[in-house]
């Protein structure tokens, strides 16, 4: 048995086989001459792989999505393609080289050529042949093919996850994560990461346990190795004995009747409203990245979306999503809301969440780099498909539209005229919105803290975003797990800009909610009620424990403590003299 330890991202505790990610390196490639006469030979064995991954996707086609069907008709389109298929043909005469090398050489150019043009959209169909052709030469290679219906990790090629595995890796991008929503898996492991990157937070949005940064887990396991995973407490058990299993199985979630009974209890908790224990209502809303989690957060009592992260539509895809592809889900997500607010938040690509053209442009620092607005400043007619679609989707319910990191004044004004041109463009083409739609901004960067106030003069709204504020005011990169104790968001300097934030909206009589994960945080809420804060959004799985802690305090006791709080000078002070508050209302 190996005990390993790692940073907690998503709680809950689950025993599986494991399931190891290669680092995504390609697989290496068979390179060798062959004799004139081997040409035909070569030329049969592409031909009976190509045959296998046509059959295969014709299988994998069945029971999809429109989306998804469309994905492997163009890969049957690649494989049956009338100018690259013949080319192969021809140069395996020429170079008398193995076809997997012929192959591979040829997929590689093709995919080089198209990623060069700078054209978003011949970029993505470049992961479309790479991803086509990846099935082919696994059966040339005689590698695992995936069974139709494993899960494809889209971003890389070369990864499935069989459900009913903890999947163990390095680390894995917000648009692989994506995909394992519905993947079935266990549980997630990863050598790198915090618990404040994309990873860990739509970990802990899906309810996938999930341990961080630990280190030497790839070196620990193989796969089908039985471990345990205790996402609470960071802990990964690899090859438990049978008592240790059985003591871990005995904690895991309830069965039967005790789980009714839970359930029952949730539900009226539900019902409750969200008060402190003296009256104060707080508003407590939900962060999704996916369309499909508006029914759950409302399900769970969440007054509206505080925060839709519109990038995760554009990282699911293959392509860009048009206009009309995003009115669909924006105007499903409201609907779907009821009338309740919703925030969506425009496309905030970069940094960990690249596009294929970010991607290539190879920035020394993408976190300091062309993301979120800068990105989409730069590709107005890119950001004007999304504000339409936005402004369209208002016509339909409470919408409002929030922009990713604002740095400055002047940034905000230039968005804020994108979407002026916008809203000619839609009255021009007879497309009905919300005229008055509220606007807002994330702030998230320290700039757009300490000039909140201006700030607030130019926007209806603005949610503090602490994940980022935290990376960029203490410098340390969320994702970075070896300087993640140096993540804090009760760090002093983190309060005082939170403090400064929520000042300038009383004075300007402008709306601050919280968004990052702080919000999300029972213990953090209790003083950032004290500080003034009355509106929240978190993970749907955090409304209830958030509530819970909402309606066992005072907000005299809170304004209590974030008086003294804001006097102390080391976060842990701050952490500590919380938690003993806590612990006298027990
Ligand atoms: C944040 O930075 O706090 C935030 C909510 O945005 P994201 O986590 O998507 O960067
Ligand atoms: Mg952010």
């Amino acid at each position: 048995m190996i005990t390993l330890e790692g940073l907690s991202a998503s709680r809950g505790m689950v025993m599986g086989p494991v399931f190891c990610l290669a680092d995504g390196e390609p697989a290496e490639i068979p390179r060798y001459a062959i004799e004139p006469a081997d040409v035909s030979y070569q030329w049969g064995r592409l031909q009976s792989a190509l045959e296998r991954s046509r059959s295969e996707l014709s299988l994998l086609m069945q029971n999809r999505t429109r989306e998804q069907t469309e994905i492997i008709e163009a890969h049957v389109m690649m494989l049956n393609d009338p100018e690259f298929i013949p080319r192969i043909k021809k140069q395996l005469e020429e170079k008398l080289c193995n076809v997997e090398s012929v192959l591979y050489d040829a997929v590689q150019e093709t995919v080089g050529m198209l990623r060069t043009t700078g054209d978003t959209y011949l970029a993505e169909r470049a992961v479309d042949i790479e991803d086509a052709f990846d099935r082919v030469m696994r059966h040339l290679m005689s590698d695992t093919v995936p069974e139709p219906g494993e899960r494809r990790l889209t971003g890389s090629s070369s990864r499935f996850v069989p459900p009913g595995t903890i999947l163990v890796a390095r680390n894995i991008m917000p648009s692989e994560a994506i995909t394992l929503r519905d993947a079935g898996i266990l549980g997630i492991i990863l050598e790198e990461g915090g618990a404040t990157s994309h990873v860990a937070i739509l970990a802990r949005a899906w309810r996938i346990p999930a341990v961080m940064g630990v280190r030497g887990v790839l070196d620990a396991v193989s796969d089908g190795d039985e471990v345990v995973l205790d996402g609470g407490d960071g802990i990964v058990i690899v090859s438990p004995p049978s008592d240790v299993a059985a003591a871990y199985r005995a904690r895991m979630p309830l069965a039967g009747a005790t789980q009714k009974k839970a359930d029952e209890d949730r539900q009226r908790r539900i019902q409750e409203p969200a008060e402190t224990r003296d009256g104060t209502p707080i508003t407590l809303r939900a962060n999704i990245a996916l369309s499909e989690e508006a029914e759950s957060a409302r399900e769970e009592g969440a007054a509206g979306i505080g925060l839709f992260r519109s990038e995760f539509l554009y990282l699911s895809r293959r392509d860009v999503p048009d206009e009309e592809t995003q009115y669909e889900v924006y105007r499903a997500t409201v609907e779907a809301m009821n009338g309740a607010p919703v925030i969506i938040r425009t496309l905030d690509a970069g940094a960990d969440k690249m596009l294929s053209e970010q991607k290539d442009q190879g920035e020394a620092n993408p976190l300091l780099g062309w993301r979120a607005v800068r990105y989409c400043l730069d590709r107005r007619e890119l950001f004007k498909d999304q504000l339409r679609a936005l402004l369209r989707a208002s016509s339909h319910g409470d919408l409002r539209i929030m922009f990713p990191m604002i740095s400055s004044v002047e940034e905000l004004d230039a968005v804020l005229d994108v979407l002026e041109e916008a809203k000619t463009e839609c009255d021009r083409l007879g497309r009905a919105y919300n005229s008055r739609i509220k606007t807002g901004v994330m702030i998230e960067i320290p700039a757009a803290a300490v000039c909140a106030d201006l700030l607030a003069q130019k926007c209806d709204f603005m949610s503090i975003g602490t994940n980022d504020l935290v990376q960029y005011t203490l410098a340390v990169d969320r994702e970075n797990a070896r300087v993640a104790h140096l993540f804090d968001p009760f760090n002093p300097a983190v309060l005082r800009m939170i403090l400064q934030t929520i000042q300038a909206g009383r004075n300007t009589r402008t709306e601050v909610s919280m968004c990052g994960e702080m919000a999300g945080d029972p213990s953090a809420v209790f003083l950032l009620l004290g500080m003034g804060l009355r509106n929240f959004s978190m993970a749907v799985p955090n409304l209830e424990p958030v509530k819970e802690m909402i309606r066992r305090v005072s907000l005299k006791d809170a304004v209590e403590l974030a008086e003294t709080a804001m006097g102390l000078s080391a976060a842990r002070e701050i952490r500590m003299l919380v938690e003993e508050r806590i612990k006298s209302y027990v």
